[in-house]
């Protein structure tokens, strides 16, 4: 006798969209250095969709963490981006070749920024692996904030 399962539909998380030349953008920044940096990923209030790359030259690096200038990008969105219809959509950031997924510190950062940007219901957070000039697309969805989801890449 087969048991009766509740039926699961999987939900698929959402694809992170960008154009070429952000992902030229990202490969030529963070991509080009050696692990741990990163940027924010821009895109239309809105839209989950990523139209831009901010490379976050003042962030706090080491050779282990990527730690963003939270305060330099807080005014560069309150006074270059938003006023332009742009809002941030997530960080990019590079790891060793031997960490291609989001880190547990990665995952609680994410989570605060959740809780604190309320209108925000998917965060792109993909993984540079610069060694290999490689991207791995990750999401991290309000729903489930300690679950990364790997999505698709999708360049238009
Ligand atoms: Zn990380």
């Amino acid at each position: 006798m087969h048991q009766l399962k509740k039926s699961w539909t999987p939900c698929l998380p959402p694809p992170l969209v960008m154009p070429r030349h952000v992902l030229c953008r990202i490969m030529s920044t963070i991509g080009a250095l050696p692990a741990e940096t990163g940027g924010l990923l821009l895109g239309p209030i809105d839209s989950d969709d990523v139209t831009g790359f901010y490379f976050d030259t003042t962030a706090d690096c080491t050779r282990t963490t990527y730690a963003p200038d939270h305060v330099a990008l807080r005014k560069k969105l309150k006074e270059d981006w938003l006023p332009y219809g742009l809002d941030f959509k997530g960080f990019a950031h590079s790891h060793p070749r031997n960490f291609d997924h989001p880190s547990g510190g990665d995952i609680r950062y994410i989570r605060r920024l959740l809780e604190i940007n309320p209108g925000m219901n998917a965060f792109f957070c993909p993984i540079v692996i610069p060694h290999e000039f490689r991207i791995r697309p990750f999401v991290v969805l309000r729903d489930e904030p300690d679950r990364p989801r790997e999505t698709v890449l999708r360049i238009v």
